[in-house]
């Protein structure tokens, strides 16, 4: 899934492309996809976009006039590409703007499930859409994550996934994250000292950082992750094996030499079946 720093290379890449031209065609939409029925996408035709912007794994790309925002989020398996004129696309994508002069936006999501979506929206809508969203990742400094860690007594991994509590992180850069702040992911928030919480503020930073620096070099996950998927890989700090655990719905990744003090983790929900 792309995450904070994914979805920031792609508002840069796109930010100058959707605001050359007029929106000449808005859809076809697929009715999946399609969130929203008011306004209706046909309010989009002839106006110009302001450009592109984000919220946490969001793109938002507000109208010039100030008007409409459309709102894009390609949960685990949305695409979204901007094609010059005459640049084939595909054949049935989930959402395509069409622009004066040829360009077009496209969504596609590969597999059955369509998951991906896009509202339009008035700006009123888009704040009550992300209102519940905490703050964003990037650049939130020890003092306000020490904050965030005291009132939210949390698992460190699950905690940093939480869009409402800190926005932009999923899995992979949840694991990026703690292996840089050697740390647990079944840390729990309230047990970390002071010096455990900088470490972990600057390794937000740090990770989403060279994240974003990657992605806007057009590098791929084996390259961009150390950590995430790399099972049973030398850890790059300490050559320890990575180890796996499943944990709520999702696989975390570890180096147990880097992180736990040389435990294993158990999956939690055996566990606690076994209890
Ligand atoms: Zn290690």
């Amino acid at each position: 899934m792309p995450e904070l720093p994914e979805v920031e290379a792609l508002r840069r890449a796109l930010d100058g492309p959707v605001r050359a031209f007029p929106v000449e065609q808005a859809g076809p939409a697929h009715v999946a996809t399609l969130k929203t029925f008011d306004p209706p996408l046909i309010a989009l035709e002839g106006r110009r976009l302001a450009g592109a912007e984000r919220r946490a794994k969001r793109l938002l790309f507000p109208t010039e006039d100030g008007e409409l925002v459309l709102l894009v989020h390609l949960m685990s398996a949305g695409r979204v590409r901007y094609l010059r004129a005459g640049e084939a696309g595909p054949k049935k994508p989930a959402f395509r703007l069409r622009f004066e002069g040829g360009g077009q936006l496209v969504l596609t999501e590969a597999g059955p499930k369509k998951r991906a979506g896009v509202w339009l929206l008035t700006p009123e809508q888009v704040d009550l859409e992300l209102g519940h969203l905490g703050p964003e990742a990037l650049g939130l400094g020890a003092q306000r994550l020490g904050d965030i860690l005291k009132t939210e007594p949390r698992r460190l991994h699950s905690l940093l996934r939480d869009q409402r509590v800190i926005a932009g992180i999923g899995r992979a850069w949840a694991n990026e994250i703690l292996h840089t702040a050697k740390l647990s992911p079944y840390a729990l928030s309230r047990d970390l000292d002071r010096e455990q919480v900088e470490r972990l503020a600057d390794a937000i930073d740090a990770e989403l950082f060279r994240g974003l620096e990657l992605r806007l070099a057009g590098a791929k996950d084996t390259r961009v992750y150390r950590v995430h998927n790399r099972l049973g890989e030398p850890c790059h700090v300490c050559g320890t094996p990575i180890a796996r655990v499943d944990y709520e719905e999702h696989t975390v990744y570890y180096c147990p030499s880097c992180q736990t003090g040389g435990r294993v983790l158990k999956d939690r929900r055996l566990s606690r079946l076994l209890r």
